[in-house]
């Protein structure tokens, strides 16, 4: 392919919008451009490297047995209604009218579509297990749509969905995924890891990410130095490696003034005491918004030491909520405990009171008297108050004990590229798809969903593998392997050269670019490097006439100078992998 032919630009700067390295280079190599927040055009480059990452799914899909189908994107209210979620997904579903009044969504995801696609068809034991999958265009109305593909409102998903006569058929199918899944971001030689992780609002209970490292992930993990425990924050037990269990004898409450101290740094200046010898009491509301007529508070207190911050999926979890607990406003906390937030505990409360584990071992500890400028000392759970629960709730962090070993947890950011989802029978009870049994008796199918974010994984390549000049694509998804510098490309040798090398190298499927722009070799060799294919060959009339051409890698910018004749030898060797 030539640069002239192709729709290919570049820019010199980077718009205001594009915070991470990732985003920035998509946007000056051309590769994509915003149409409205959220939504991008892929130009033809970024979408040669989506197709080669779809091209890596489907092979490894395809060859565990998976069906390709591909499902509607606009869905009918009716169907969501069936699983509650046209409730339950919120704003995060895109809604709109027909022209008969009649509601649709966007698909967020294809739970519901693909069970009404299986239900009153797939009708026997003997038909299973099934895998259906499909890539396609998801629509999700995020909040906040940011660092370009990594969350847009529109992008692209590999979604399956398995089906399976029993538990024991499902976790399989389960594993059969998640080893499809290491084959399939093996084959792009990224550093990726696989962590525990919670289900969202998807629900089921076993449930793994797959993340790529990267300093500007959304998501932080938390890995053993010692095992292979890898966990999402958001559901990593929280040990602390040395337990802090006192053994003083309680002492008698007293109520003190603490006026004007209202943070949990203020009040361990004015009591010497540290953090996380500290109780603090945190508000929320367990009310979910699916009934807007129910008025109620269903307000609740979680208590934590001074020094850990909470985890609010861990309490949805506890509560067995369907999104994670909303913080009550100063407002509502006055209403529930008699004072503003800043000096606010646990005695005397009306409501549920949920303890962290790391408040069980403390004894004779500072808490807000629910009295505004006043704390208690000496509070002692079980005598003062009694929690409704205690339970891990903390967020867990880095230097607490592994969970399976003595070794401890380390940090690292991650970008959340595939998921995996043991799901049961959450949506085949809740829309009555049945299959019959060996016995003539129907059952509810046991269920699987997998997804990968397609568009979201090839910039999130980008974030993992560039260097000051630009990308460094990985191999397998680059949109070219070979970008031929031409840099006279007027001059019949030259040409003729770079096109025979081009036949050359596409005979045995490497792809070529071939820049016969009328520029500057700086100019040319600035958008190589911008661009960032794994090999640059460099056709010059100058170093022709000497029998002269250079092959380049991308990656270690290392230079070859070679006769013609052997160029072609050394491209593949630069493109073999590993090399
Ligand atoms: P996140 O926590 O990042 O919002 P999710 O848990 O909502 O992700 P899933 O519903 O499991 O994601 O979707 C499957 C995959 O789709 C994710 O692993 C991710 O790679 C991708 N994905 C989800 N939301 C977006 C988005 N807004 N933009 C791009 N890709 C996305
Ligand atoms: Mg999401």
């Amino acid at each position: 392919m030539k640069w002239s032919k192709n729709y290919i630009y570049t820019l010199k700067e980077a718009p205001t919008d594009a915070e991470i390295p990732s985003h920035k280079l998509m946007i000056r190599a051309g590769f994509m451009k915003k149409l409205a927040p959220g939504l991008y055009t892929y130009g033809n480059l970024a979408l040669r490297a989506i197709r080669k990452f779809e091209a890596i799914i489907r092979d490894e899909l395809n060859k565990r047995g998976c069906t390709e189908i591909l499902m509607p994107m606009v869905h009918p209210r009716e169907l969501w209604e069936e699983t509650n979620r046209w409730k339950e997904m919120g704003a995060g579903l895109l809604k709109f009218q027909n022209r008969n009044e009649h509601w649709f969504c966007l698909g967020a995801t294809h739970e519901e579509a693909v069970t009404d696609y299986i239900r009153n068809d797939l009708k026997s034991y003997k038909d299973l297990p099934k895998n259906l999958y499909q890539i396609q265009t998801k629509y999700r109305d995020e909040i906040r749509p940011r660092f370009g593909l990594m969350r847009g409102r529109e992008f692209s998903m590999k979604d399956a969905y398995s089906f399976d006569i029993n538990q024991e058929g499902a976790l399989k199918s389960y594993d059969l995924m998640y080893d499809a899944y290491r084959s399939i971001f093996d084959r792009l030689g990224l550093n990726y890891r696989i962590v525990k992780a919670d289900a969202g609002n998807i629900g089921g209970s076993q449930t793994h990410e797959f993340q790529l490292l990267a300093d500007a992930g959304e998501d932080a993990l938390l890995v053993s130095d010692t095992t292979e425990f890898a966990a999402n924050i958001e559901v990593c037990p929280a040990i602390d490696a040395t337990p802090h269990v006192s053994n003083e004898a309680e002492k008698p409450m007293e109520k003190f003034a603490t006026p004007g101290q209202k943070t949990i740094a203020d009040l361990s200046k004015f009591t010497g005491q540290s953090e996380n010898e500290l109780v603090k009491t945190l508000f929320y509301s367990a009310n979910e918004g699916m009934d807007p007529k129910d008025k109620s508070l269903k307000a609740f207190a979680v208590l934590l030491r001074g020094s850990d911050e909470v985890n609010p999926v861990k309490v949805k979890n506890l509560l067995g909520l369907s999104n994670p607990p909303t913080m009550l406003t100063d407002q509502e906390v006055l209403e529930v405990s008699g004072s503003l937030p800043g000096s606010c505990g646990p005695v005397g409360l009306k409501i549920p009171v949920y303890m962290d584990n790391g408040v069980a071992g403390l004894k004779n500890y500072i808490v807000g008297a629910n009295a505004e400028g006043f704390h208690l000392k000496n509070v002692n759970h079980g005598r003062e108050y009694q929690p409704t629960k205690t339970a891990d709730l903390r967020m867990a962090r880095a230097g607490d004990k592994c969970p399976d070993s003595s070794g401890k947890l380390v940090a690292y950011r991650g970008i959340e590229v595939g998921h995996v989802f043991y799901l049961g029978k959450k949506y085949s009870e809740k829309m009555k798809a049945t299959f019959l049994d060996q016995n003539g008796k129907a059952q509810n199918f046991e269920m699987g969903c997998y997804g990968i974010g397609v568009t979201r994984t090839v910039q999130a390549a980008i974030e993992q593998s560039h260097d000051a000049d630009g990308i460094i694509w990985p191999r397998a998804i680059a949109p070219y392997q070979v970008h031929i510098c031409a840099l006279d490309p007027k001059d019949s040798a030259v040409m003729s050269l770079a096109e025979s090398l081009e036949r050359e190298l596409e005979s045995q499927c490497v792809d070529v670019l071939i820049d016969d722009r009328d520029e500057r070799p700086g100019v040319k060799f600035k958008d190589a490097d911008l661009l960032g294919f794994p090999v640059r060959i460099v056709i010059g009339k100058k170093g022709l006439d000497a029998g002269e051409v250079e092959v380049v890698e991308r990656k270690t910018k290392q230079v070859v100078k070679l006769k013609p004749a052997e160029v072609h030898g050394q491209v593949m060797k630069f493109l073999e992998p590993g090399s």
